[in-house]
């Protein structure tokens, strides 16, 4: 097993391992610990080359740091991304090497679920790592966080409610989910329990017939849910999707989902108010995963009691963000930057 550590201005850790052995080929990336530990699920991804899979990881762990400050949950930032197609690689040998990877940063990082990765792979993980959560629920840990993303992204979606229409009722209101996967689904449930008219679309339409037979669910074309009519677009599946060539085409009021770097670019925030859309930011309203996760590390051992009183904060951070983005005239995007900020500038100051 070869690992190389790569200097990376702005990062406190970037590593790479190589295991010829098990083919395992792996970034993890270390962005801030001011706050805590860094915790970040692990993505597999069939990336082009190296250079994506290291964009990929340290813009993960970037946004884990900005995630997990605003949501006070004691933890810092980071990522980990394994190169390579999880039909053709995944293999107990590799997600043993992956554990040892993990292990050799000494608790500086710390592992969870991500894209392509399960459960049953992280209880390999952890037989060679102390440092994994997110593990099923009877080994003692936290089980899927998708739930609690759902429940914080629909919580989050009555603060934007609350603010743009002066109540937080979903009765009525027309909401299009793009993506009904794990925190889609959940969330297309929710809202529709709450009175909302739900439209949705996924490119597995298998998934559009099961909701709209389970809960009226209303399947749109992948390519109009983007661009219909509504008081909320919920995007739930891609990120990177709000940029100069969406922007413009959008007919919602709100935009509210789960979807991890919905925005291109931070200044595509600036496009979204010229245009009266009022932005939840993504690491703001998608807290309620890794707050979940974050509840697993608390002295006294996981509560779910816990995790659901904490998550029920998201809404007063998507208020303060609000407010300030008004006082300030910026954006929300631009707010809950430099919220973050000042929560990491006030924790590396001397107590
Ligand atoms: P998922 O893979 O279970 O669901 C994603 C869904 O989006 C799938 O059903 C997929 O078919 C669909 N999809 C993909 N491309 C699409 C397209 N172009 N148009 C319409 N649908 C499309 O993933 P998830 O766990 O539900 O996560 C959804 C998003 O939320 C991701 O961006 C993820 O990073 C983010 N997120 C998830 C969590 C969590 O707890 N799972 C936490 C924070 C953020």
């Amino acid at each position: 097993m070869e690992i190389s550590e790569l200097p990376v201005e702005g990062y406190e850790k970037v590593v790479r391992v190589r295991d010829a052995a098990s083919g395992l080929d792996a970034f993890i990336a270390v962005h801030d610990t001011t706050l805590g530990p860094a915790l970040g699920g692990m993505r597999m991804w069939p990336y082009a080359s190296a250079d994506e899979a290291l964009t990929d990881v340290k813009r993960l762990a970037r946004g884990m740091t900005f995630k997990s400050a605003i949501a006070h949950t004691g933890l810092g930032g980071g990522k980990s991304v394994i190169i390579g197609d999880p039909s053709q690689i995944k293999s107990e040998q590799l997600y043993l090497a992956m554990g040892e990877f993990i292990q050799s940063l000494g608790g500086t990082y710390i592992t969870a679920e991500d894209v392509n990765t399960t459960i049953h792979d992280l209880e390999i993980v952890r037989r060679k790592t102390d440092f994994v959560t997110g593990l099923s629920l009877e080994s003692g840990s936290s089980g899927n966080p998708s739930p609690f993303t759902a429940g914080g992204c629909f919580l989050g979606i009555g603060a934007c409610l609350e603010r743009v229409f002066g109540s937080d009722s979903c009765e009525g209101r027309v909401v299009a989910l793009q993506g009904l996967g794990a925190v889609g689904s959940g969330l297309a449930r929710r809202l529709a329990a709450a009175g909302a008219k739900v439209y949705g679309a996924d490119i597995r339409h298998d998934r559009l017939q099961e909701l709209a037979d389970e809960f009226g669910l209303i399947p749109v074309d992948e390519q109009d849910v983007l661009t219909m009519e509504c008081d909320v677009f919920a995007p739930c599946a891609l990120g990177g999707l709000l940029n100069d060539e969406t922007i413009p085409q959008l007919r919602c009021k709100i935009i509210a989902g789960s979807a991890n770097n919905q925005l291109l670019t931070r200044a595509h925030g600036d496009a979204l108010r010229a245009r009266g859309i009022l932005y939840a930011p993504d690491y703001v309203i998608n807290a309620g995963g890794i707050i979940n996760v974050a509840c697993e590390l608390l002295p006294g051992g996981y509560s779910k009691d816990e995790s659901i009183a904490r998550i029920r904060r998201i809404p007063a951070a998507l208020r303060e963000l609000f407010e300030i983005s008004e006082l300030e005239d910026i954006s929300t995007a631009d707010a809950a930057f430099r919220l973050a900020q000042k929560i990491l500038t006030a924790g590396r100051a001397p107590a």
